[in-house]
C-alpha cells in the first residue's frame, strides 16, 4: 500500500522528501476535503443555535469528541477536553490543576528527555515546588532506577513523554505508572504528542491520569488537540480560561461552572479543526496500525542499514524499540549546513535543538539534524535522504 498519493502536496512537489514528520505531518486529502466541506457546506457555531445548522455542527463536533475517547479508549465522552495541541493541554493542568493543588514543599518529577512544552510550564511553579529530573541513559532510555529513587513521598505530579521527538525513544509508560502508583499518590500525565500517530494508545491500560497529544502531528490541522483527563480529577480542577461557553450560570459578581469538558473550553471552539480531526482519525484507523508500525519500522531498520556506515555520523537514541526518528550529528559540520545542503536535494529534515534545549546540553551538542519518517515514506525517499547525507560529507569533506 503507498499512501503518497493522498497527499496533494505531492503532487505540487513531487520532487519533495518529506522526513519531518515529527514536526508536523502532510495533511490527506480527506481530511482537507472533510474542513473544506464543512465550511463551504455546513459551517454554523456549536452549543448555541437552535437552528438545523448549528445543532447539526454540534452533533458533529460531538462526534468527534466520541471518536476520540474510542480512539486513546478513554472511559468517558466527558473525559476528553478540545485545546489548541499538546503544549496547550499541558499549560491547562499546570494551571488548573498544579498551581492550584500543589503547595510548598511538593515536587514535580520530568525527565531528561522532554521537550520545552512538558519542562516551561511547570517552572512557573517554582520556588515554591522543586522540579527533579529523572535521568537517562546513553542509548537514551529512562534511567528506571533514579525514576524510582526520584518518586518519593513529596512527588505530587508526574509528567513524561511517551515518545522522545528527539531520541525516538519509547518510554515503558504503563510500567512508570505502575512505578508511580507503587511509591506515590502523584498524579500523572503523559506527553503524547509523538505516540498517537504511530501506535495505538489505550489511556485506561496505562492508567495515566492526564494524557495530551496535538492534531498536527497525526495528519490532522494545526490549532487542535487534546487533553484526556480522569473525570473525577477533572471534577475538582478549575477553569483555564473563562467566558462564554464554560459556565452554568452567571451575574455580574459571580459564576458557576459548567461540568467537565465544557468547563475547559471558553469561547467558541475551533470547529473546523474539531472536523479535521476526526476525519484524521479515521484516516489512520482506516489504514490501522498494523500497517503503520510496520510500515515504519521496516523503513527505519533500512535507514539504519545504510546511514551507519557514513562517516563521521553519530546517532543519538539507540532504544529499542524506537520509533522512526534519528537524530544525528555529521563530524566537522554544523547541523543547520547539513539541512541546508540537503533543502537543495529537496530533502526536507529538521535542524535544531527541536525544542529540547536542556537534552542538546546534556548531548553536549549545540544542535542535531533530525530525520523523521511518517506514513507516506518510501524507500526510495529513503535512498534520496542518504544519497545527499552522502553528498553532504563529500561536500564538506
Ligand atoms: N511534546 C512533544 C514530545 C513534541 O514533540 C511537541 C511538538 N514538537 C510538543 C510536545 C508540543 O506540541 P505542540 O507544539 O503541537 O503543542
Amino acid at each position: 500500500m503507498s499512501l503518497r498519493s493522498d497527499f496533494s502536496i505531492f503532487e505540487k512537489h513531487p520532487e519533495l522528501v518529506y522526513l519531518d514528520s515529527t514536526a508536523t505531518t502532510q495533511k490527506p486529502r480527506q481530511v482537507i476535503n472533510a474542513m473544506q466541506d464543512f465550511i463551504a457546506n455546513d459551517n454554523a457555531t456549536v452549543h448555541r443555535g437552535v437552528y438545523y445548522l448549528s445543532q447539526a455542527a454540534t452533533v458533529r463536533c460531538e462526534d468527534v469528541r466520541k471518536k476520540v475517547k474510542q480512539f486513546i479508549n478513554a472511559e468517558r465522552v466527558e473525559e476528553i477536553i478540545f485545546v489548541k495541541g499538546a503544549t496547550e493541554a499541558i499549560n491547562l493542568v499546570a494551571h488548573s490543576y498544579a498551581k492550584d493543588q500543589l503547595t510548598e514543599g511538593d515536587e514535580i518529577l520530568i525527565t531528561q528527555m522532554e521537550h520545552h512544552a512538558n519542562i516551561v510550564p511547570w517552572q512557573q511553579l517554582m520556588p515554591k515546588i522543586k522540579i527533579n529530573v529523572c535521568k537517562i541513559d546513553a542509548k537514551g532510555q529512562l534511567d528506571l532506577d533514579d525514576f524510582k529513587a526520584k518518586c518519593g513521598p513529596k512527588t505530587k505530579l508526574v509528567a513524561f513523554t511517551h515518545v522522545s521527538n528527539v531520541l525516538g525513544t519509547i518510554n515503558p509508560v504503563k510500567d512508570l505508572v505502575k512505578i508511580v502508583r507503587k511509591q506515590t499518590s502523584a498524579v500523572v500525565l503523559i506527553d503524547g504528542a509523538q505516540a498517537v500517530s504511530h501506535f495505538a494508545v489505550d489511556v485506561q491500560d496505562i492508567d495515566c491520569d492526564f494524557y495530551c497529544f496535538s492534531g498536527h502531528k497525526l495528519y490532522g490541522p494545526t490549532g487542535i488537540g487534546v487533553l484526556y483527563g480522569k473525570y473525577e480529577l477533572l471534577c475538582n480542577m478549575q477553569p483555564y480560561q473563562r467566558g462564554g461557553d464554560m459556565i452554568e450560570f452567571v451575574t455580574f459578581d459571580h459564576t458557576t461552572f459548567a461540568k467537565p469538558p465544557a468547563r475547559f473550553e471558553a469561547g467558541t471552539p475551533a470547529i473546523i479543526e474539531i472536523i479535521g480531526l476526526g476525519a484524521a482519525i479515521d484516516y489512520i484507523t482506516a489504514i490501522g496500525f498494523d500497517y503503520l508500525w510496520t510500515h515504519e519500522q521496516e523503513l527505519l531498520a533500512y535507514l539504519m542499514n545504510d546511514i551507519n556506515h557514513i562517516e563521521g555520523l553519530t546517532i543519538y537514541g539507540t532504544a529499542q524499540p524506537k520509533l522512526g526518528v534519528i537524530s544525528f550529528t555529521l563530524d566537522n559540520v554544523h547541523s543547520h549546513d547539513v539541512g541546508t545542503v540537503m533543502d537543495q536535494d529537496n530533502i526536507a529534515i529538521r535542524v535544531g535543538h527541536h525544542c529540547a534545549q536542556p537534552l542538546m546540553t546534556l548531548l553536549n551538542v549545540a544542535a542535531t539534524a533530525r530525520i523523521s519518517i511518517g506514513c507516506y515514506n518510501t524507500t526510495k525517499d529513503i535512498d534520496k535522504c542518504v544519497n545527499a547525507l552522502k553528498k553532504v560529507v563529500e561536500f564538506f569533506r
